[in-house]
């Protein structure tokens, strides 16, 4: 198997030697029937878990009644959809796309027309954190500010600006009559998972007021209940005029959206469009994702993060190791002062799936209907293999 993918496929992943063949909830299974409890959820994808009935059942319904017909059409599961995720936002307008990258490019878009719109011919800069992640496309990798993903592919985008994350004067001094702007992501995600601080959002969002620029959160990554919230920024108190989704909106099947403020949605017809985006399909799909994240899930989602984090910050006391536990709801990052490659490889032979980051940071993504007793199995898990490979009398004692 690992021999035709090396011949055929192009070399863009490091890829683990596993074949996944079988999901079911927070488990995953193998081709040599090894289980796994999923806590990486096909990176913050599979939200509801793997195979949730609901979901296969709107994939199976709707695959038999209408895939896709073109955007010239009115589609009501479309319709449909963005109502719901206007009920359940700050958004009074929604375009579907089909992932993250995507969104991001739409949000640029609609904010570089938004100031056109209002009469400002040379505003059109949009600035981004560092160490911040929005996508592989030419627009998002420069949007992306670290080097790592930018580096053999210039010349970038004209007309961004980047500034360190959490630093409010940063922000206030990079602003400048060019800018239309700003876009964070309310928890950095690939980035490491590092979370926004409160007040520095809230300080974002009078800037952005009195500045007259638009606040666009990228929630690819963090919204949907990752958090403990259906957004983010609902956990900060913290309004954008433009949100980006994709991730686990289809909990699997390819969806993206750009939520925004009537306000900002200033798009005609002609100035932005999609093939995929938004079909009959994918939208079917994403309200019964909805449906039951809104029924239980991000609700599940809440409680479970705080124990989940509880248990972690457990295990810091325990072992010096951990330098830091941080993170929100199911997002969360256990960051070590050793390099992690052997404990994730004993933690999968063991049957724990789990991310790094930097080799340094581990990222828990858990699905959001994940219980005590996987999140207690989980820890159990971790406690054995840190023991095992860190017992060196890095104990806390
Ligand atoms: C994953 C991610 C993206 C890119 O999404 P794709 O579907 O891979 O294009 C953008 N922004 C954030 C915050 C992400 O985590």
């Amino acid at each position: 198997m690992s021999d035709i993918c090396k011949e055929y496929l192009m070399n863009t992943y490091k890829r683990i030697p596993v074949v996944m063949v079988r999901g079911e909830g927070i488990r995953l299974w193998d081709d040599k029937g090894n289980e796994y409890m999923d806590f990486v959820s096909g990176l913050g994808v599979n939200s509801l878990g793997h195979s949730h009935p609901k979901v296969t059942k709107a994939i199976w319904r709707q695959a038999a009644t209408l895939i896709h017909v073109s955007n010239l059409y009115y589609i009501e599961q479309q319709c449909k959809l963005a109502k719901e995720l206007c009920d359940n936002s700050f958004a009074d307008k929604v375009f579907f796309c089909n992932s993250g990258a995507e969104a991001v490019e739409g949000a640029i878009k609609l904010a570089r027309k938004h100031a056109k719109v209002k009469g400002h011919k040379n505003k059109y800069e949009i600035i981004t954190a560092y160490n911040s992640f929005h996508g592989r496309t030419y627009g998002a990798i420069t949007a992306t500010a670290q080097s790592k993903y930018q580096e053999s592919f210039k010349p970038l985008v004209p007309g961004f600006k980047y500034v360190p994350f959490n630093d409010i004067d940063a922000i206030s001094s990079a602003i400048s009559e060019e800018t239309c702007a700003v876009m964070l992501e309310p928890v950095q995600g690939e980035g490491g998972v590092y979370p926004a601080d409160e007040e520095y959002l809230k300080q974002v969002r009078k800037l952005c007021d009195e500045r007259e620029i638009l606040l666009i959160f990228d929630e690819v990554q963090c919204g949907l209940g990752r958090t403990g919230r259906l957004f983010a920024h609902q956990r900060y108190g913290v309004t954008p005029d433009i949100c980006t989704v994709a991730k686990a909106l289809g909990n699997g099947f390819p969806i993206g959206a750009v939520l925004a403020t009537d306000d900002a949605a200033v798009f005609e017809p002609g100035d932005h469009a999609s093939t995929f985006g938004g079909n009959p399909l994918a939208c079917e799909v994403a309200l019964a994702v909805l449906e039951v994240m809104l029924e239980s899930a991000v609700e599940n989602a809440y409680k479970m993060g705080e124990y989940f984090k509880d248990a972690l910050i457990g295990l810091k006391r325990k072992y010096s190791v951990i330098k830091e536990v941080r993170g929100m709801g199911l997002m969360l990052g256990v960051e070590f002062s050793r390099d992690l490659g052997e404990l994730v490889v004993d933690l999968r032979k063991n049957g724990l799936l789990v991310n790094c980051i930097n080799n340094r940071i581990l990222r828990f993504l858990p699905p959001l209907i994940v219980t005590k007793e996987d999140i207690d199995r989980a820890i159990a898990m971790l406690d054995e293999s840190i023991e095992k490979l860190f017992n060196d009398g890095s104990k806390r004692r």
